[in-house]
């Protein structure tokens, strides 16, 4: 089964392939062709879920197949929830990772409660219908300074408990055996599997 993915994040695109070829040949997932020439939908939304659906509808009006997005982000209780959907461009409309790490790093200094997490909701459609939503969480802890060099965005300021280093450190399939995006995407292809031909 094809299932167009439209983003445009290529660290996301890598771990949702890397999801797929765990179930063999059964999925295989795809850019959203043509993806760039179409105006992204305005994530208007106030939760994940909102903005997941928000572009799943969006971008579904452009394939026959199967289409998912996800939207996913980092909230970290001593900043009230922030960056949460404002992840992508905490420190600003044009931010790369490294700025929004240093933000991140600036608005926890001091603080004693390190608590986040990564979430992440992932939304089926299918000719701008949403068919159905699937959500995957991970917790773990704020660092001060970053660790590691994989992964991408928050990962190397992310410590995860269960596997004693942050998200930057880890193996990019172990990445996946616990993250928001891995949980929400297995949930995506588990209920998709039934309706494999
Ligand atoms: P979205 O494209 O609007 O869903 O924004 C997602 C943003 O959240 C990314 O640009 C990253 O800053 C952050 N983010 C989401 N998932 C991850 C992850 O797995 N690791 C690190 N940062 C992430």
């Amino acid at each position: 089964m094809i299932l167009h993915c439209a983003t445009s994040n290529p660290g996301k695109l890598r771990e949702f392939q890397m999801a797929a070829s765990h179930f063999g040949a059964a999925f295989r997932v795809e850019v959203l062709p043509g993806l760039k020439s179409i105006a992204p939908p305005d994530e208007t939304g106030a939760t994940f879920r909102e903005n997941a659906i928000l572009k799943a509808l969006g971008y579904s009006k452009h394939t026959g197949e199967y289409l998912f997005c996800d939207d996913s982000g980092l909230v970290i209780d001593a900043l009230g929830g922030e960056p949460g959907v404002h992840s992508a461009r905490y420190a600003g409309p044009s931010a790369t990772d490294r700025d929004n790490n240093e933000l991140v790093k600036k608005r926890m200094l001091g603080q004693a409660n390190r608590a986040a997490r990564f979430v992440c909701v992932v939304a089926l459609a299918r000719r701008g219908e949403v068919i159905e939503t699937f959500e995957g969480t991970v917790e773990g802890l704020m660092l001060d300074q970053e660790r590691g060099s994989g992964g991408f965005g928050y990962d190397p300021l992310f410590y995860c408990p269960s596997f004693g280093c942050t998200l930057a450190e880890a193996e990019a399939s172990h990445k996946m055996d616990v993250s928001h995006r891995g949980q929400a995407i297995e949930k995506m292809f588990a209920f998709l599997a039934p309706r494999l031909q």
